[in-house]
């Protein structure tokens, strides 16, 4: 039997319904915790994105630990959330809770430097390329110095990113293309900023329309991921770097890339894997094990060029030149401390082979099920993160994810994932893997999702 659009629409809706009120029913606690944080927080909680979860509401956490969450009313979850990969060290690893109060009880904050901090830089580079490094207390931050520069050092207006992009709080980067037509993306307020003026965006993949907005000669930098994770995953196509960097480069353009997802593809993120040359990296969230940072690092050359116009400075002059980013925290004894702690002990190359062996065996079984069923639907794994999305073939940009996605079965898969003790990304059906990730812990995410895909058919969709 086949159902039509609308009747489909309905079906899903009364199951999105039956799911949420199961979950109410079900977290008792946590609908009175969150009537209760509306009372004092603007959204609820005290982040917005707190907000977010299909289930109506969020679980309030009674405690993390590894790759489980246990929330108020005793249930367990297996976390593939990982607080958007900010837990990528699993909850409460040992060697970052040890290194903080080892460090919480030496002094946090001081704005002067620990000799912890000599092995990090040096760790950072070693990592990831880079030869000089900066801290900050988020990604958004890292981005937004890393945009600044490369306005400083170009003399350009514009940032170009790709539709469909996320970077944090970042001006530049609020933009997707809808019908054609460049708009604020997730209708975030344009906040006074004329986006025509300062951005340009493409579509991911795209090397002709790349090539025509870097032609104008006014683009200070491209700020993208490696691949995209955060409009569902979209690959990159096998060229598509070579070129972009070749590009780049020609047209005196710098290329900032953000690792803040994808250092979830190895020890030193996607670009030490596939030799990529950014002018500017950029990670944070999960670098510090939990601890807000964000970090940037640029080349000798660059490097060179910024001292010019910003130089060390001359103490016994009045007025020291300002890079106009800040944080009075970044850098931190406690932040360095947690950082080497997760460098050194925790995103180490025998737990990277673990993360990644456990994603390649969830979308593998994820896939099979999608496969037996014969669901137009597909699986994209790349390192420690997998995707599954309502489509039959992964996207190659911005425009495709907006073609081919399915809200509303979306929701109900995460309302139904956290009935049945599975956290995702909320946003779309991201499932990422820590050291702790188990075996068990993705036989548990196999059998829920089998048990989704019948509740779909009972239900005759
Ligand atoms: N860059 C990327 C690629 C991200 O996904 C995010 C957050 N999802 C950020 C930057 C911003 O991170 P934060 O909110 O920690 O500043």
């Amino acid at each position: 039997m086949t159902v039509t659009t609308v009747e489909r629409a309905d079906i899903l809706g009364g199951l999105i319904d039956a799911e949420q009120d199961r979950f109410r029913e079900s977290h008792p606690r946590s609908a009175e915790a969150w009537q209760q944080g509306k009372r004092h927080f603007l959204y609820g909680g005290p982040s917005h994105w707190m907000r977010r979860w299909a289930g109506g509401f969020p679980i309030y956490v009674d405690e993390a630990s590894g790759a489980h969450i246990r929330d108020i009313d005793g249930r367990d979850y297996v976390d593939f959330c990982l607080g958007d990969t900010g837990g990528m060290c699993g909850h409460a690893p040992e060697a970052v809770t040890d290194a903080a109060l080892r460090q919480f009880r030496r002094g946090t904050t001081t704005m002067l430097p620990t000799e912890d901090s000599l092995w990090v830089g040096a760790e950072l580079s070693r990592r990831f390329g880079p030869r000089h490094w900066t801290l900050t207390t988020s990604a958004t931050d890292a981005n937004r110095a890393a945009i600044r520069i490369a306005r400083m050092i170009t003399g350009r207006p514009k940032v170009l990113v790709f539709s469909g992009c996320y970077h944090g709080g970042v001006e530049e980067a609020h933009v997707e293309i809808r019908n054609g037509r460049v708009g604020m993306r997730n209708m975030i307020h344009p906040n006074g900023i004329d986006h025509d003026a300062v951005t340009r965006v493409v579509e991911f993949n795209d090397v002709a329309a790349l090539e025509a907005a870097l032609a104008h000669d006014d683009v200070a930098c491209v700020l993208t991921e490696p691949l995209m994770t955060n409009f569902g995953m979209i690959p990159v196509d096998a060229e598509f770097h070579h070129t972009l960097r070749d590009l780049t480069r020609r047209a005196g353009t710098m290329l900032v890339i953000d690792e803040t997802h994808t250092l979830s593809c190895g020890p030193g993120g996607y670009t030490q894997a596939n030799r990529l040359q950014p002018d500017i990296f950029v990670t944070g969230k999960a670098i510090a094990g939990g601890i807000p940072a964000g970090v940037f690092g640029l080349g000798q050359e660059i490097a060179e060029r910024l001292w010019k116009i910003v130089p060390y400075v001359n103490p016994r002059e009045r007025q020291s030149a300002h890079l106009g980013f800040g944080g009075t925290l970044a850098g931190n004894a406690l932040t360095i401390a947690t950082m080497r702690a997760v460098l050194e002990k925790v995103l180490t190359p025998v737990n990277y082979q673990h993360m990644i062996a456990t994603a390649t065996r969830l979308a593998s079984e994820t896939r099979g099920l999608i496969e037996t069923n014969r669901l137009p639907w597909h699986v994209t794994q790349i390192g420690a993160r997998a995707e599954i999305m309502f489509m039959p073939h992964p996207p190659r940009s911005g425009a495709d994810v907006i073609a081919g996605r399915q809200p509303d079965l979306e929701t109900l898969l995460h309302a139904f994932y956290m009935n049945e003790g599975i956290l995702v990304t909320p946003f779309h059906t991201m499932l990422l893997m820590c050291p702790a990730t188990s075996a068990r812990d993705v036989e548990r995410h196999t059998a829920v999702f089998a048990q989704f895909i019948d509740l779909l058919r009972q239900s005759g969709v």
